[in-house]
């Protein structure tokens, strides 16, 4: 693809984003004070096709990281002035190895790992444009995972229970927030317990309910001790209202629609 045709593809998602309402009515802060982490980029894909579509492709990745690090704590926060993880510094990793991408470690200073091969994969399937979706699309996942809120007295990300289902379910409510999958991808079926994109396009929905539902939902881990998702969503949209109801009304509206 030509460069022209990239830079429009680029300007597209860009253009998407801002306009996708994903702050709400109201903008209620600048964000002009955020802090944002330094950057370290490392290529360890030196030599790899994967490597030189990225490189050509977003040739200032600590550019195009901070435009997505603003997005993620946008769809997770009301204002700097939050309780936002502190980190203060991102080792982003270009890797030839198999696998898509992952994060480790944990605030102030995060590692991300991300797959030259998942980009020569994509380039393949679809081209440029492909690349960049999936690119931006990974990265809101993982750098939710760097800025996101965790529940507090249930156990850890390793149990496989609540504290995974949040931290995972988020991760891709966020991506889903910003428009980071194709469309389509969204089908009835399946628990909320199942993480990933089943939950993050139930929590997504449940911005219908209240457009702040994600910031209220990331900040309820601080509110809700021991944290549990039918207590958080209780806390967060009324005590009317129950996972397990809500989940079902979801469905109907899936199916209907
Ligand atoms: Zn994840």
């Amino acid at each position: 693809m030509k460069i022209k045709n990239v830079l429009s593809v680029l300007f597209l998602l860009l253009y998407s984003c801002g306009s996708s309402g994903l702050i709400s009515q109201e903008e209620p802060a600048n964000w002009t004070r955020f802090r944002y982490p330094e950057i370290n980029f490392v290529n360890h894909a030196g030599g790899t096709k994967g490597w030189e579509t990225y490189n050509r492709i977003i040739p200032d990745p600590e550019k195009y990281i901070n435009t997505t690090i603003i997005e993620v704590v946008k769809t997770l926060y009301w204002s700097e002035k939050d309780s936002i993880p502190d980190v203060r510094k991102i080792n982003y990793e270009l890797r030839d190895i198999d696998g898509i991408s992952a994060k480790g470690g944990n605030p102030p200073e995060i590692t991300i790992f991300y797959s030259s091969r998942w980009v020569e994969k994509s380039e393949k399937d679809a081209g440029d444009g492909k690349v960049l979706f999936e690119t931006r699309g990974v990265l809101l996942h993982e750098l939710t995972h760097g800025f996101q809120l965790e529940p507090q007295g249930i156990g850890t990300y390793g149990d496989g229970g609540e504290f995974w289902i949040f931290i995972e379910g988020m991760a891709d409510a966020v991506r889903i927030h910003n428009k980071g999958f194709p469309q389509g991808n969204r089908k009835p079926g399946g628990s909320w317990k199942d993480g990933y994109q089943r939950t993050g396009y139930f929590l997504d929905w449940l911005t219908t309910k209240d457009p702040d539902f994600l910031r209220k939902f990331n900040k309820s881990t601080l509110e809700v001790i021991p944290w549990g998702f039918d207590k958080a969503i209780r806390h967060v949209l009324g005590q009317h209202q129950g996972v397990d109801a809500l989940w079902n009304e979801y469905q109907d509206y899936l199916k209907k629609s």
